[in-house]
């Protein structure tokens, strides 16, 4: 059975005959043969063409608004913290058939190496887990993480001397502290280390930038899992006017540098995603976890 049979059985089996399709930008250029798939099967698919993040961004409100029996949220599991949907969710990680090949981890000096991923390669760890012990380490399997959320990667912090992370990209990887991180990368099939002092210099320029503001705005998303996940906006909104500046709290749902140009402040502090901070924007741009470090407090 395909991904796409296997996604029409699962719908079936809710008993749902009208759904909406929600797939991260990755997964894209199959929506279309998706709901046509579907559709062939005698369900009803509507796809919702937004922005997608992660778990923490559903198309459940325009679900229910179109009528649909349940939303299905392809690429990703349940979010980590629990929230409320419009209508019920049925997620799908679109499992991803990958031949590992054969890695040099020389690179790793440390001998006892915690292996984290995000939830599409999940099945590889074993394998991996495995090629590293062929090579003289001791492996133990973290599981999943996401680049706000790293609980897995805690609770085998003090059995480990290193951290591999397998997948792309640097968000991820970055949100691992306490140890040297390594990325096994599976598009280039190398071995990198992660250079966490280079992003500690960018976020440090942030807090930099920001520090001769006067007035804030003080940024929450409406997506139902990025709402004040980094910190409460009414708080924050407190501890600036004891330090005699001014603030305002600011709501939206994408949260881009356009959206914000109009708007009279001198700098924002985000209370969502994390990784919103590491996108361009023109005024000075911080997350809400350093504003103590702006504010010395
Ligand atoms: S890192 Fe951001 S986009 Fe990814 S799951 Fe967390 S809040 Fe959502």
């Amino acid at each position: 059975m395909n991904n796409y049979e296997e996604l029409a059985e699962k719908i079936k089996e809710l008993g749902a005959k009208r759904v909406m399709l929600q797939l991260p930008e990755g997964l894209k250029m199959k929506a279309a043969g998706m709901c046509l798939f579907l559709q062939e099967k005698g369900i009803d698919a509507f796809l919702s063409n937004n922005s997608t993040y992660g778990a923490c961004d559903l198309a459940d409100t325009e679900a229910k608004r179109m009528g649909c029996d349940i939303l299905v949220h392809v690429g990703h599991s349940k979010f980590y913290v629990d929230f409320q949907t419009d209508v019920p969710v049925l997620y799908y990680i679109w499992p991803e058939k990958i031949e590992l090949g054969t890695y040099d981890f020389s690179l790793i000096k440390e001998r006892r190496i915690g292996i984290l991923t995000s939830i599409q390669h999940m099945e590889l760890l074993s394998d991996i887990k495995s090629l590293l012990e062929g090579q003289g380490k001791e492996a133990l399997i973290g599981g999943q993480m996401l680049g706000c959320w790293t609980a897995n990667a805690e609770k085998i912090e003090s059995k480990i001397d290193a951290f591999l992370f397998v997948g792309s990209g640097e968000f991820h990887p970055l949100a691992l502290k306490g140890k040297t991180v390594y990325k096994l990368d599976l598009e280039k099939g190398s071995v990198e280390r992660v250079d966490a002092e280079k992003f500690r210099k960018l976020r440090y320029g942030r807090i930099f930038r920001a520090r001769d503001a006067q007035t804030f705005g003080i940024l929450i998303s409406s997506k139902k899992g990025q709402k004040e996940m980094t910190g409460m906006a009414e708080g924050i909104k407190k501890r600036l006017e004891q330090k005699d500046k001014k603030a305002l709290i600011i709501v939206m749902n994408e949260i881009t540098d356009d959206r914000l140009l109009g708007i009279k402040v001198d700098a924002f502090i985000n209370t969502a995603c994390p990784r919103i901070a590491d996108m361009q924007f023109t005024k000075p741009f911080i997350n809400a976890e350093d504003v103590g470090i702006l504010l010395e407090e």
